[in-house]
């Protein structure tokens, strides 16, 4: 059997109790339905009862339940699971057990990848660790680009394809942004979205839109502007210190950082994604690009906010733009529609992709 997919797959590491993150909260953890029978034949009758009472059917599946901030209902308060907790992880439904490695057999062919909604991916990411393999059942290995993956046979004539148009729009029209246009759209997506998020998940979301109505109020008027002359355009103006001039220095101190990020999410979310999901190829291009945009965006609303960046941030939002983007509700349907609607706008939202 051949395969494909991330080299880190085999590498992962959980940080465990050092893990800045939850990775059950924010989901529907689905429980299949042979850890389901599993589960009703444990033999520790108070665990047995606590997991079975914290799981519920809907459409003829099982999940756990969450809580109102939308955490597992097996979760203690100090953070860790009551199920590895009182057992071991064999225990654990399959879902909980792979997070966040993700795997799929289409035609043959083993593909690997894993959720940026762990810390350990969105910082491999963020670092330009990813590294992609190939490797087949004589054991024989070897490293690949991962746009080399053959995840079907129009999937990346269609990236490259895309990829060009965007760059012939970043030609055309510079780095000229409709950057206000473009996060006023983003800003009615996530309004649209907030009601479908969970208390936990949806502060931060808020904090984003509170910011972006700051900005907004400061760029009144700011329609279509070019970043790279942002700070003449609002030091002409007399706003010295406004928007463009905050977007100014942003580009300057992480436009490249961006630039190396996005071309290494693109590709790694794209064979991802068509790799797991059954979708047309320019449906995934507009997803993974609406959601490398949307990462940007927010970091860009951070360091208006906070006047600097952190490694840390910008992975705490990459986790939080995938786990939106992610989840498998309605929401995420809703917004790949978004996205894609986005990009037949002439890509209103490239232009703030370096
Ligand atoms: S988010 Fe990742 S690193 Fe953190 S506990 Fe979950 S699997 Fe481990």
């Amino acid at each position: 059997m051949e395969f494909y997919g991330l080299e880190n797959y085999f590498s992962f590491a959980c940080l465990a109790g050092a893990c800045p993150s939850t990775c059950c909260a924010g989901w529907s953890i689905q429980v299949e339905e042979q850890d389901y029978h599993r589960f009703c034949q444990l033999e520790r009758q108070e665990l047995r009862e606590d997991i079975l009472r914290h799981i519920q059917k809907r459409d003829g599946k099982y999940f756990f339940q969450n809580r109102a901030d939308g955490s597992c209902a097996m979760l203690d308060e100090d953070g860790l699971c009551r199920i590895q907790r009182n057992s071991s992880e064999e225990v654990l439904c399959n879902t909980c057990r792979k997070y966040p490695r993700l795997f799929r057999m289409r035609q043959g062919i083993l593909y690997f990848s894993m959720a940026a909604s762990c810390p350990v991916v969105s910082h491999a990411l963020w670092q330009g660790k990813m590294s992609y393999i190939h490797g087949e059942e004589s054991g024989k290995r070897c490293s690949i680009d991962g746009r080399k993956i053959p995840i079907s046979r129009r999937a990346w004539e269609c990236f490259d394809r895309q990829e060009e148009k965007c760059s012939l729009y970043r030609e055309r029209i510079g780095k000229r942004g409709l950057f206000w246009d473009s996060l006023g759209r983003l800003f009615d997506i996530l309004v649209e979205m907030l009601s479908e998020l969970s208390q936990r998940e949806r502060q931060p979301w808020e904090d984003w839109i509170l910011l972006y109505e700051g900005i907004w109020d400061a760029g009144e008027g700011m329609h279509c502007m070019d970043a790279s002359e942002g700070k003449d355009f609002f030091s002409a103006n007399g706003q010295k210190g406004e928007p463009g001039e905050v977007l100014f220095s942003f580009f300057q101190e992480w436009g490249e950082r961006w630039q190396d990020f996005i071309s290494e999410y693109l590709a790694y979310r794209f064979m991802g994604r068509q790799a797991m999901v059954d979708e047309e190829p320019e449906e995934t291009f507009c997803q993974s690009m609406g959601e490398a945009y949307l990462m940007q965006a927010a970091c860009f609303l951070e360091y208006w906010n906070r006047g600097a960046l952190s490694e840390e941030v910008i992975c705490g939002w990459i986790q939080r733009v995938y786990r939106l983007c992610a989840n498998g509700r309605e929401g995420e349907r809703k917004l790949r529609q978004r996205f894609y609607d986005f990009y037949q706008e002439k890509s209103l939202w490239i232009s703030l992709l370096f």
